[in-house]
C-alpha cells in the first residue's frame, strides 16, 4: 500500500528493491510515476524499510491472479497527468 500524500518520488524504494518490482518514471521533481509489479515482488519488506517518509506499508491484500506476469501492473502514484491538467 502506498500513501500518495507522503511519497516524494525520491526513488529509494526503487533503488533498494532486490526484485526490480518497483519503477520510478521521473520527468521532474514533481512529475513522476511510481509503478509496482506484484508478480516480481518477493514481499521482503525492504521498500518499507527504505522509505524515509513512511509512505509504504504492507497490507494483507491479495493482488488479482493473472497468467501473464507483466499484465498485473499497479500505478502507485502518478503526478504526470495532474501536472498536464494544470497546464491546460
Ligand atoms: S517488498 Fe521487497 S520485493 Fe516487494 S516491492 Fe518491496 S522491496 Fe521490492
Ligand atoms: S515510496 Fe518512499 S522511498 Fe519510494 S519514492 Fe516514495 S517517498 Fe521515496
Amino acid at each position: 500500500m502506498l500513501d500518495p500524500e507522503e511519497c516524494s518520488g525520491c526513488g529509494l524504494c526503487v533503488r533498494d528493491c532486490p526484485a526490480q518490482a518497483l519503477e520510478l518514471k521521473k520527468e521532474s521533481r514533481t512529475e513522476f510515476q511510481l509503478v509496482y509489479y506484484p508478480a516480481r515482488c518477493a514481499y521482503c519488506g525492504q521498500c518499507v524499510e527504505s522509505c524515509r517518509n513512511q509512505a509504504i506499508t504492507h497490507a494483507n491484500q491479495l493482488a488479482e491472479s493473472t497468467s501473464t506476469p507483466n499484465a498485473s501492473v499497479i500505478v502507485l502514484k502518478d503526478t504526470l497527468d495532474q501536472e498536464k491538467e494544470k497546464e491546460t
